[in-house]
């Protein structure tokens, strides 16, 4: 299964054979969106076009498959930005019409779920799902990652990812800001400064059980670092930081655990860019252990974009017997994580 992915700022080429990872190569743009301080869509797309056919040569030539070889061809057609998504909408229906092969129009975000099946083997039976991304916070029940997934809560303003993105840049670090967050952190305090963790009063717990918050957060970051500055003290970045970071990260992974006790799953399973974050992966273990519930998170590389995520859900949805995308399948920028392959 031949994997393309391009709906932000990564161009991905992946292959599978199952849930065997033959080839991933990535050709990130994130160089050029540094001086604007987020994605510029236009200059994204550009770059995919440019980015498109090395990544695929390089992916056949990693994994010695040639596109002959392939059953069948994936693609992301949403959610994401729409000139993106083009590309690699374009690009796969070339190919499927070219080689003769099937096509399968993917959502993004279901795909950054089944992309743990490269790492620790097929998802068997109905585990819950915590998606933590640049564009997305959500918490998800997947009886069957490619065409049973109940969307249990999600976040009410900004995705995790954002809020990282956002607080590094309050603290002057550069964009994409949750690695550099990560890394700051790691020298800071996390108890240093008690920020709010949203929706997790008990007078929340009728209408936001399961959903987020964190733009307030941000909020009471931005504050901080103003009165720091009227009070001519100099910022205590690492301590702001890591306070930040744990903040975000507690909430995420106390709200995915009590929704597998409450709905009594046994298996968790993270994905999503933010699932990179060490803060997260510790809470998460932590958690787990105490609940006895099993955690998946696949390796850092597999957490952000790729195209080994869209093969790895491309090979599950043909072992399923699903049928193949139309040729005339459209990008669709609010793809549902519920829809898993287009029509
Ligand atoms: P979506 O998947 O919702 O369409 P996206 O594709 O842009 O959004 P991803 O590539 O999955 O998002 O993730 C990118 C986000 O992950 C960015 O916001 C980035 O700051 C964040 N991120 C990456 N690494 C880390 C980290 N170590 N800690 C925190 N956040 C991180
Ligand atoms: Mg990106
Ligand atoms: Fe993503």
């Amino acid at each position: 299964m031949l994997g393309i992915e391009s709906s932000c700022d990564e161009t991905g080429v992946g292959i599978v054979r199952g849930t065997e990872l033959l080839a991933h190569v990535v050709a990130s743009s994130v160089d050029e969106h540094v001086r604007f301080g987020g994605v510029v869509p236009e200059v994204a797309s550009r770059a995919h076009l440019e980015a498109m056919v090395p990544a695929l040569e390089q992916a056949y030539a990693d994994s010695g498959v040639r596109i002959q070889d392939v059953d069948a061809v994936a693609v992301t057609c949403g959610p994401g930005l729409t000139g993106a998504l083009l590309v690699g909408v374009a690009a796969a229906k070339a190919l499927a019409l070219a080689h003769d092969k099937p096509l399968y129009g993917l959502n993004h975000l279901a795909a950054h779920v089944a992309v743990d099946q490269l790492e620790h083997g097929r998802i068997e039976g109905r585990v819950a799902a915590l998606l933590v991304s640049g564009g997305h916070s959500e918490i998800l029940l997947v009886d069957d990652i490619t065409c049973d997934i109940t969307l249990l809560g999600q976040t009410i303003d900004d995705a995790a990812g954002e809020a990282f993105d956002k607080v590094a840049r309050l603290l002057g670090l550069p964009y994409p800001g949750g690695p550099h967050i990560d890394r700051i952190a790691a020298d800071g305090d996390p108890t240093a400064i008690a920020f709010p963790r949203a929706l997790t009063a008990a007078r929340d717990q009728a209408r936001h059980r399961w959903d987020f918050s964190f733009s307030g957060l941000k909020s009471a970051v931005s504050r901080h670092v103003q009165r720091e500055a009227l009070a001519g003290r100099e910022l205590p970045v690492a301590d702001v930081a890591a306070s930040f970071q744990d903040a975000v990260c507690d909430v995420l992974t106390r709200k995915a655990v009590e929704a597998c006790l409450e709905h009594d799953v046994s298996t968790l399973v993270i994905g999503g860019g933010v699932a990179a974050n060490s803060r997260l992966r510790h809470y998460a273990e932590q958690r787990a252990a105490e609940a006895g519930i099993e955690i998946r998170v696949p390796r850092m590389g597999l957490c952000t974009d790729n195209g080994a995520m869209v093969a790895a859900l491309g090979a599950e949805v043909v072992r399923r017997g699903h049928r193949p995308s139309s040729l005339d399948l459209p990008a669709d920028s609010g793809l549902p994580v519920t829809q898993v392959v287009a029509g």
